[in-house]
C-alpha cells in the first residue's frame, strides 16, 4: 500500500522536466507519433527514428530499434529488481512497480523518449509558444521620432 508512496517520492527526487516524461509515460500521454495522430497533430503513426508502423509506448520501450543499448540497460535493471524479464512486463505493469521506477527514469535520462526533441518534434506554431513576436520595440520610441 506504500508503494505509491515511495514510487511518487522518488519520482519527485528526478529533474523536473525527467519526472514529467515519467508520468506522461504511466499515463500513456507521451509524445508518441501514435498519440500524435489521435491528437491530430501528425499525419502518421509510425517511429521517426526506425520507421516502425506505430511507435507505441511498448514499442519505444522494448522494441524501438534507436535506443537498444538502453533497452537493454533498462530491462537488466527490471531484471534484477523483480526476476521478471521484459516478456513478463506490459507497459503499464512496468510504470506501476515501484521497483522499476529507477530503471524507467534511468532510460528516459538516457533517451529522448516522450521529449519535445525527436525527429519529427512540431516547431512551435507562431504565436503559441516562444513565437511571440515583439511588434512594438524600444526603437522606435528611443530614436524614431524627430
Ligand atoms: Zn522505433
Amino acid at each position: 500500500m506504500r508503494g505509491k508512496m515511495r514510487q511518487q517520492a522518488v519520482v519527485a527526487r528526478a529533474p523536473k522536466r525527467l519526472a514529467e516524461r515519467f508520468h506522461q509515460l504511466r499515463t500513456g500521454h507521451c509524445r508518441t507519433e501514435q498519440y500524435l495522430e489521435w491528437t491530430k497533430n501528425s499525419d502518421t503513426a509510425a517511429c521517426g527514428w526506425c520507421q516502425y508502423k506505430t511507435q507505441t509506448r511498448e514499442h519505444l520501450l522494448k522494441h524501438c530499434k534507436k535506443w537498444k543499448m538502453q533497452q537493454k540497460t533498462l530491462w537488466a535493471e527490471v531484471r534484477k529488481a523483480t526476476g521478471r524479464g521484459k516478456d513478463r512486463f506490459t507497459v503499464p505493469d512496468l510504470m506501476a512497480d515501484e521497483r522499476c521506477t529507477r530503471a524507467v527514469l534511468g532510460f528516459l535520462r538516457t533517451t529522448k523518449v516522450g521529449s519535445r526533441v525527436g525527429p519529427r518534434a512540431v516547431p512551435p506554431k507562431p504565436g503559441e509558444e516562444g513565437g511571440v513576436a515583439r511588434e512594438e520595440g524600444d526603437e522606435t520610441e528611443a530614436g524614431g521620432r524627430a
